[in-house]
């Protein structure tokens, strides 16, 4: 079987495979490298599920409203797999003076964007979700939030894109580009494969970065580690996503019942680091804690499990999505900062159309990979 195609991609997540299926939509032929046995091992397959527009930084919540206007209602029939998306909104919490005082700030700087996103008072709170605590005194409300399941929608994407011909590799970690008459067209493996392509596409969450060292890019991410956990199903009570002024946690209530939440101990720097994201015994009790000041009625659910993920936390905690001057051929999708599923389906969409078309719907200047660099 031939080791060429039109596009080389390293990194089987959920970008790795959405611009994998857009592509061959398009009728470009790929090859998925994924460095790990199994597709969706990373941040893809661990995350909280939030796709959402509220909270984003302005220079990437074009694409996120670009994705939740044009791509997530229909995705469910386009992948023909149940992702279970839910469009019911996003509360965003607080309790005290301080907590409001915050949200407005982040509510302002949505509005100023185009987002449909107001700040709404503790009654009409709980006229939304009458299950959260009374001591809520008011919450940022997007009606246009939502929810998605990270697993169905990432192993969608991945069969769907078989479907139309698109190789997928696994066991095969690439570690190197390379040029061939001033242009990007290798991929070598650390089996010793090489692969060739009319463009190559890094998305290899944290590990982007030394692919791209090796063709002497470096784009400012480190790795920093997330938890979450599930808890036993309980009878249907909302639809919302659900998060707060100081992140204290983030979640949902699954179609089956159970609660999936997120959240940040503080203590993530110290953890393990065996080569796979270990959780901290700590960080469950303590992210229960936050939900239980929110959500009393939760204090007797049973945690079921308990897991890690790793994030690409880039510089200034938006991805990088752009081609590479310096090594013409060559396109970073990474650095998506611990949000980056929720954008996923507008970043695969919009990357196959600047491979095909060279242009893309939406503007992803303020994303490029050289914003780093000391201005001449
Ligand atoms: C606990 C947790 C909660 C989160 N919650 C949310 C949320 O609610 N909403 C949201 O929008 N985002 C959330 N995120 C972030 C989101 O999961 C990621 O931003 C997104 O999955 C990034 O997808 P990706 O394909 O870039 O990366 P990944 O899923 O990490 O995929 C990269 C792939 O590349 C592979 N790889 C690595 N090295 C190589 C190599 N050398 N060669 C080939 N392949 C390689 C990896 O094995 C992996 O499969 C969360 C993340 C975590 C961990």
């Amino acid at each position: 079987m031939s080791d060429c195609a039109d596009v080389i991609i390293a990194g089987g997540g959920i970008i790795g495979c959405a611009c994998a299926y857009y592509l061959a939509k398009r009728g470009c032929s790929v090859i998925v490298l994924e460095s790990s046995d199994h597709i969706g091992n990373g941040g893809s397959s661990r995350n909280g599920g939030g796709v959402r527009q509220s909270g984003r930084d302005p220079r990437e919540l074009p694409l996120a409203m670009y994705g939740i206007k044009n791509l997530w209602p229909s995705l469910s029939d386009e992948l023909e797999v149940d992702c279970e998306y839910h469009q019911d909104g996003n509360l965003r919490l607080g309790k005290t003076e301080e907590h409001i005082n915050i949200l407005r700030g982040l509510t302002t700087r949505a509005k100023a964007c185009g987002l449909e996103v107001e700040m709404i008072d503790a009654e009409a709170v709980q006229s939304i979700n009458p299950y959260l605590s009374k001591e809520v005194a008011g919450a940022s409300w997007c009606p246009t939030d939502g929810h998605a399941n990270p697993l169905t929608t990432t192993l969608g994407y991945y069969k769907t894109a078989r479907k139309l011909g698109v190789r997928f590799i696994t066991g095969e970690p690439v570690t190197e580009l390379r040029k061939i008459r001033g242009k990007v067209r290798r991929v070598v493996t650390s089996n010793g494969n090489i692969y060739e392509g009319e463009t190559i596409i890094v998305a290899a969450g944290l590990f982007s970065r030394p692919i791209l060292n090796s063709i002497g890019i470096d784009i400012p991410m480190q790795k920093v580690m997330l938890e979450a956990l599930v808890t036993e199903a309980r009878a249907h009570m909302f639809d919302q996503m659900l998060g707060t002024a100081e992140a204290d946690f983030y979640g949902h209530q699954t179609k089956h019942g159970s609660f999936v939440f997120g959240g940040t101990l503080g203590l993530e720097g110290f953890t393990r680091d065996n080569g796979t994201p270990v959780t901290n015994s700590l960080a469950a009790s303590s992210t229960c804690r936050g939900i239980i000041k929110y959500f009393p009625m939760l204090a007797d659910a049973k945690i079921v499990r308990t897991w890690a993920g790793w994030m690409d936390l880039c510089a200034d905690k938006v991805p990088v999505i752009s081609p590479v001057d310096e090594a013409p051929g060559l396109i970073a999708a990474c650095g998506f900062s611990g949000h980056g599923f929720g954008i996923a389906p507008a970043v695969g969409y919009n990357l196959a159309q600047l491979v095909t078309e060279g242009r893309t719907d939406v503007n992803l200047h303020d994303l490029r990979y050289n914003r780093f660099c000391a201005k001449a």
